[in-house]
């Protein structure tokens, strides 16, 4: 069967998957969604005896209907190779009586590798197919994890060039390491002067400007993205959901059909949301546990069902969830609206002018397969430390959101189906914050005097992504204002001196 994407904001225009990858955002501002969810047809007693690579196939080519099966398998293995240091991909690691997926074993150690590493497979056939002869040029603003895991991606692929916004004193400094010391002809990395959010919001605004999008062209550029936004992203993320499960039934963990909770640390809601799909194509998971930070507008839109972005931004020891305007989330609600993209509209407008919008009860009663809640930055600390004294695990602060808040859950419910968390992080990129919530001996210690004693503490090796920048040069140090965003574009490109 095939699917078609079609905008949360538009009218009755569909596209081909190949075509919502190369365009990632939709003219009118919407975001691509399908046009149907696809059911899970393949029996979960042969899921089971996949490997990652296998289970991305079946999952992908459900929803990616234009891409023949030798482009797809393609793809597929030119992502998930040895830049993994493991083979499974996304293993499991159980602790404290949860289950871990491990999402961090590509290049840059963090989730956003899952996806990051199959997009620019992804959109060079895209462009192939569509007979794309302009370059393209891959906008992404990042809360710290994307902007790494995109440049690692695209470094040096043919036809592509990538420019990076991040916020100058939102990162962590392992994360601001990794991209100023990112390597490849046609990468560049800029830092800005606001929050993440004025870096989101002034990137929509240039993939929205028709002016912009015709001097590109000229110049013979066009613009993509590769912010989770992109379909291209959030289809490879359905993948692990689907293996976990699959994964778990291997294992005997748990039996065919049963249902397990999924718990889900939440910035922009692409991740979760990629949970919901896997749901909606038939994979047993009873609730989407919404993990948030201080940063907690999304807890506050599920007890609500009003999203309010006007508030404080808090940076937290979990940078890559210090984000008040969730974009993904659009997806969900024009499902709430029942696919009226005229209404999803007028919620996205009220958004962007008044700072929120509140849904209807009906809509609000839709919410049922959520649950959200959030952690503060004592209880993120706390989490770490437990975790660690009582399974000798050390996991990432983003990680430990999801891990605190699931204790919430399991507190107010007593359900105790067996749940996964998305484990998003390697520990490895916040040495500081994981190190201090587990003793305050590594006080005085330096950034990778922290990674050395990690590795002592741990016993896991010291990734090769952290190894390589220790001794790597600064290659990027521009920083400008948000509004400088597009000159800044245009100057990288040569459109203007
Ligand atoms: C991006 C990121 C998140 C948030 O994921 P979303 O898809 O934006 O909700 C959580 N943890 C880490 C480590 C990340 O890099």
């Amino acid at each position: 069967m095939q699917v078609l994407y079609k905008s949360t904001r538009g009218k009755e225009e569909t596209v081909t998957a190949s075509m919502a990858i190369l365009k990632g955002l939709s003219e009118d501002g919407g975001l691509f969604v399908p046009t149907s969810i696809p059911r899970l047809d393949v029996p979960m007693e042969r899921l089971a005896q996949m490997s990652y690579q296998e289970t991305a196939y079946e999952v992908m080519s459900r929803f990616l209907t234009d891409f023949t099966e030798e482009e797809l398998k393609q793809c597929i293995s030119n992502a998930y190779d040895e830049k993994f240091d493991t083979e499974l991909i996304a293993p499991l690691h159980e602790a404290n009586g949860v289950h871990f997926l491990e999402l961090f074993h590509g290049a840059t150690i963090a989730f956003k590798d899952m996806a990051l590493s199959i997009l620019p497979h992804l959109m060079t056939t895209a462009a192939k197919k569509n007979h794309v002869e302009n370059e393209i040029v891959i906008l992404t603003a990042t809360s710290g994890d994307t902007g790494k895991a995109a440049m690692a991606g695209f470094a040096d692929v043919p036809g592509t060039k990538i420019i990076v916004f991040y916020p100058k004193h939102g990162v962590s400094p392992i994360q601001e390491k990794q991209m100023v010391t990112q390597k490849g002809k046609n990468t560049y990395v800029v830092g800005i002067t606001g929050n993440f959010d004025d870096a989101q919001t002034a990137v929509k605004k240039m993939f929205n400007d028709r002016g912009l999008a015709e001097e590109l062209n000229q110049a013979g550029y066009q613009f993509s993205s590769a912010n989770s936004i992109n379909i291209g992203r959030l289809v490879p993320q359905i993948v692990y959901y689907v293996y976990a499960y699959a994964t778990l039934i291997r294992e005997g963990k748990i039996k065919e059909g049963e249902e397990i909770n999924v718990v889900v640390p939440t910035g922009n809601f692409g991740n979760i949301l990629a949970a919901f799909y896997a749901k909606q194509m038939g994979l047993p998971v009873h609730k989407l546990i919404c993990a948030s930070n201080e940063n907690r507008v999304l807890y506050d839109f599920f007890r609500t069902g009003t999203y309010d972005r006007k508030r404080e931004f808090i940076l937290t020891s979990s940078p890559s969830m210090d984000i008040l305007i969730s974009s993904n989330l659009e997806r969900l609600i024009y499902r709430l609206t029942g696919e009226d993209s005229q209404k999803c509209a007028e919620l996205m407008e009220a958004l962007s002018k008044g700072g929120e919008y509140t849904i209807t009860d009906e809509m609000k009663e839709q919410l049922s397969d959520f649950y959200g809640n959030y952690c503060s930055e004592g209880e993120t600390r706390e989490a770490i430390s437990a975790t660690y004294y009582g399974s000798n695990y050390v996991i990432d602060p983003h990680t430990a959101v999801a891990a605190g808040v699931y204790q919430k859950y399991l507190r107010e419910t007593e359900d105790t189906r067996p749940a996964v968390i998305a484990s998003t992080a390697s520990p490895y990129k916040f040495t500081r914050s994981v190190m201090d919530a587990i003793s305050d001996r590594y006080e005085g210690l330096d950034d990778f005097g922290l990674v050395d004693a990690l590795e002592k503490l741990s016993g896991v090796k010291i990734p090769k992504a952290v190894e390589e920048i220790r001794t790597a040069p600064v290659l990027h140090d521009t920083v400008v204002d948000a509004p400088d965003m597009p000159a800044t574009v245009k100057k990288i490109l040569g459109i203007i001196k």
